[in-house]
C-alpha cells in the first residue's frame, strides 16, 4: 500500500491521540529500520524505547515463531510452561518477590499502586510522586504522573496523590504524612527530560520509607532491561525498592508489562484481587525470557557502558561548535541533550536525513539507541546529528 494511502486510512478510521509525523515503518533490523517507499534510517530512538535490544531481535523472532505454532494463548487459571520461567528469570535479577503480568507499562504501575493500597490496609493510601514524572495514561497513572498537560480534560483525577520536586528531600519529607503508604518515581524521568535521581537522594528516600515503613516503587518502564548499563535502573544506586514495574524492552517489541513487588505484598494480593485476561500468555512470556538471553548471552550490558561512554563522549564533542547545547546526561544508552533552543528543528533535519531520535519537554533530544548499537553507526548518526544542528543554526 502507498504511504498516502495508508496516511489516509489512518486519518480517517483511527482517534487522532498522538501527534504522528508523516512516516510509514514497514521494515526493520536492529539499528536500523525502512519506510514504506524503501528509505533506510538509523533508529536511536526505536519503538519509543521498546525495541532496546534492536528491531526484532533474532533470538526474540525465534521464540515467537516456535511459540506460535505451538500454542498462543491460555487463560490465567491454567499453567504453562514460559510465565513462572519469566517470573524466575525477574526476580534472579532484581529481588525476592513475585511477578504480576500485565500488557503494558500503565497496567503494571496501576498494579504497583492496587498492591499500595492494599498494603495500607484502608488506613495509609498517600502515593508521594515525583513532578515530571511520567506513569502511563490510565486514570490511576494520569494521577500517578507529575505532569498536569496529561490530566487537563478528565478531572476528577484519583485522590490520594502528592507531587513533589525530584531530588528535593526536604519537600519529600514535609509531603509524608501518617497517610502515606508509598513512594513512587523513576530513578531516570524519560519523558520528563532524562532528569536524574541524585544518590544522595536515593540514600534519603531509602532511610524515610525503613523509617516509616513506606513502600518505594521504582517505576523502570524505561530504565528497565539494561537501557543504563545495569539490568534496573535502580541498581546504579542505593536503592532498595520493594515494587518495580517493567515494559517496554521486556517484550523486545511484543507488548508485556510487569509489576514485581516482594513478598509481604504480594501474599496480600490473593485469588480474585486483580487479573489480566492477556497477561503473561505463552507468546509474550517466551518472548520475553528470549530477550533476558539475548542481553545475557549477547554481554548487552557491557554493551550498553562502553559504547554508551562513546556516545555520550562524541554528544559532549559537538558542544564546542554548537553553544546551544547545555549539557549531554545520561547513563549508559540513557542520553538526553539539554538545548536552550526548541528541538523541533533538530528532530526534523534528522528525520530528513535518516535519523530518527526524540524531542521531549519541547528542548531536550532523547537518544536512546539499542543495546546492539555498534561505533560505526554512533559515528555515522553523529555525521547525521552535526548537519542538523548546522541546519538549524544557519
Ligand atoms: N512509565 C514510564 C516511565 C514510561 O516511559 C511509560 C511510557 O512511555 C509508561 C510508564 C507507560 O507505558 P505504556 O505506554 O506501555 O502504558
Amino acid at each position: 500500500m502507498k504511504k498516502d494511502d495508508i496516511i489516509k486510512l489512518y486519518d480517517e478510521y483511527v482517534m487522532k491521540t498522538y501527534p504522528r509525523t508523516p512516516l510509514c515503518l514497514a521494515r526493520g533490523q536492529n539499528t536500523k529500520v525502512w519506510d514504506s517507499e524503501g528509505k533506510e534510517y538509523f533508529d536511536f530512538f526505536p519503538g519509543w524505547a521498546v525495541s532496546g535490544i534492536g528491531h526484532c531481535p533474532p533470538r526474540v523472532v525465534e521464540a515467537v515463531k516456535r511459540q506460535a505454532d505451538i500454542l498462543l494463548h491460555v487463560p490465567n487459571n491454567y499453567y504453562h510452561e514460559w510465565q513462572g520461567e519469566l517470573a524466575k528469570k525477574i526476580v534472579s535479577h532484581a529481588f525476592k518477590g513475585k511477578v504480576f503480568f500485565s500488557n503494558s507499562g500503565a497496567e503494571a504501575n496501576e498494579c504497583a499502586i492496587k498492591c499500595a493500597r492494599k498494603y495500607g490496609k484502608g488506613k495509609r493510601y498517600e502515593i508521594i510522586t515525583m513532578l515530571k514524572s511520567f506513569h502511563g495514561r490510565t486514570m490511576g497513572c494520569i494521577s500517578a504522573t507529575g505532569q498536569d498537560k496529561v490530566k487537563i480534560g478528565f478531572e476528577p483525577i484519583l485522590e490520594g496523590f502528592k507531587y513533589v520536586p525530584l531530588n528535593d528531600s526536604n519537600a519529600l519529607k514535609e509531603a509524608v504524612s501518617s497517610k502515606t503508604v508509598a513512594i513512587m518515581l523513576e530513578v531516570i524521568q524519560g519523558e520528563g527530560g532524562v532528569n536524574i535521581a541524585s544518590k544522595e537522594y536515593l540514600a534519603q528516600l531509602k532511610e524515610i520509607c525503613k523509617k516509616q515503613d513506606i513502600l518505594l516503587i521504582v517505576d523502570e518502564i524505561q530504565t528497565g532491561m539494561g537501557r543504563t548499563g545495569k539490568m534496573f535502573g535502580y541498581q546504579n544506586f542505593d536503592a532498595d525498592p520493594d515494587m518495580i514495574t517493567l515494559a517496554k524492552t521486556l517484550g523486545g517489541g511484543m507488548p508485556i508489562g510487569a509489576t514485581l513487588v516482594k513478598d509481604k505484598i504480594a501474599d496480600l494480593m490473593g485469588p480474585g484481587t486483580h487479573g489480566s485476561t492477556f497477561g503473561g500468555s505463552p507468546i509474550v512470556s517466551a518472548a520475553a525470557t528470549a530477550v533476558f538471553e539475548a542481553i545475557e548471552k549477547d554481554k548487552l550490558l557491557e554493551n550498553t557502558i562502553k559504547i554508551g561512554n562513546y556516545l555520550i563522549g562524541r554528544l559532549n564533542g559537538l558542544k564546542a561548535g554548537f553553544p546551544f547545547i547545555k549539557e549531554v546526561r545520561g547513563f549508559g544508552l540513557m542520553i538526553g541533550v539539554q538545548l536552550d533552543i526548541e528541538g523541533e528543528g533538530i528532530y526534523k533535519k534528522c528525520l530528513e536525513m535518516g535519523l530518527l531520535i526524540n524531542c521531549t519537554q519541547k528542548n531536550i533530544l532523547r537518544i536512546f539507541p539499542p543495546m546492539t548499537v555498534t561505533k560505526k553507526e554512533i559515528d555515522a548518526a553523529i555525521e547525521i546529528l552535526k548537519k542538523a544542528m548546522s541546519e538549524v543554526k544557519s
